[in-house]
C-alpha cells in the first residue's frame, strides 16, 4: 500500500517517520500527480486555515475531496481533523466528511499546549493510555451516530473513527507510540 502524507504545511515529516516505524512505505504528497499515486493519506497537524489556502492555490482541493468521498482511507490529526469535520467553530470552510463538531483552539493557546494521557478503547492492545500531545488542539464537541470513539481526553473524545477515516485531536506521530498509525494501516488494509 502506498501511503501519502499531505506535505503542504505542518508536521508531515513526523508522520512519515511514524508510518515507516509501523511498517508502511510513506511519501510526501505535494502535487495533483502525487495525490493519484497513493492508496491512503495522512492529513497532518499545522494550521487549518493555511492548509485550506494552499490547497486552493494548488488547484486540486476538489480532487482531494472527491478521492476522500470515494473512500480513500485517511488519518487526520489536529488541523487535519478540522479540515474533515462537518461543523467547525468558529465557522470556517471544511470538507464536511467526518460527522463531528469541533471547536478550534479550545484547550488554550500555544503556551497551554500540553501532554495529557489519552484513554484508549478496547480496540487497542497494550497500555490503556497513550501520551496525548495537544498543540492548540481542537475539541470535539459533537459526535454523530456513525462515529466510533476510540480515545478520550478526560470526558472529551480525542480519537475517533468513521469508516476509513481515523482522526485525532492530538499528535500521535511525535511520541514514538505508533499504535494509532498501526491501527490506521489496519483500517486501510495495508498491514504488512
Ligand atoms: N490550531 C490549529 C488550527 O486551528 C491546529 C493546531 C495543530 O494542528 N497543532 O488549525
Amino acid at each position: 500500500m502506498r501511503c501519502g502524507v499531505l506535505a503542504l504545511q505542518g508536521d508531515w515529516a513526523a508522520h512519515i517517520g511514524a508510518l515507516e516505524r509501523a511498517g508502511a512505505a510513506a511519501r510526501p504528497v505535494r502535487t495533483a500527480t502525487e495525490l493519484e499515486e497513493i492508496d491512503a493519506l495522512v492529513l497532518p497537524g499545522g494550521e487549518s486555515t493555511v492548509v485550506l489556502r494552499l490547497l486552493e492555490r494548488e488547484g486540486w482541493m476538489e480532487r482531494l475531496v472527491e478521492r476522500l468521498r470515494n473512500g480513500l482511507p485517511v488519518l487526520a490529526t489536529c488541523a487535519g481533523i478540522i479540515l474533515l469535520a462537518r461543523d467547525v467553530t468558529p465557522e470556517q470552510p471544511s470538507f464536511g466528511l467526518l460527522d463531528i463538531g469541533v471547536r478550534r483552539n479550545a484547550y488554550g493557546r500555544q503556551v497551554s499546549s500540553t501532554i495529557v494521557p489519552v484513554r484508549l478503547s478496547e480496540a487497542f492492545a497494550g497500555p490503556a493510555e497513550m501520551e496525548g500531545v495537544f498543540i492548540r488542539a481542537p475539541r470535539i464537541e459533537r459526535v454523530g451516530p456513525g462515529v466510533e470513539v476510540l480515545g478520550w481526553r478526560g470526558d472529551d473524545p480525542a480519537l475517533v473513527r468513521q469508516g476509513a477515516i481515523v482522526a485525532a485531536t492530538f499528535h500521535p506521530e511525535i511520541t514514538g507510540d505508533d499504535r494509532v498509525h498501526r491501527y490506521f494501516l489496519d483500517v486501510a488494509g495495508g498491514t504488512p
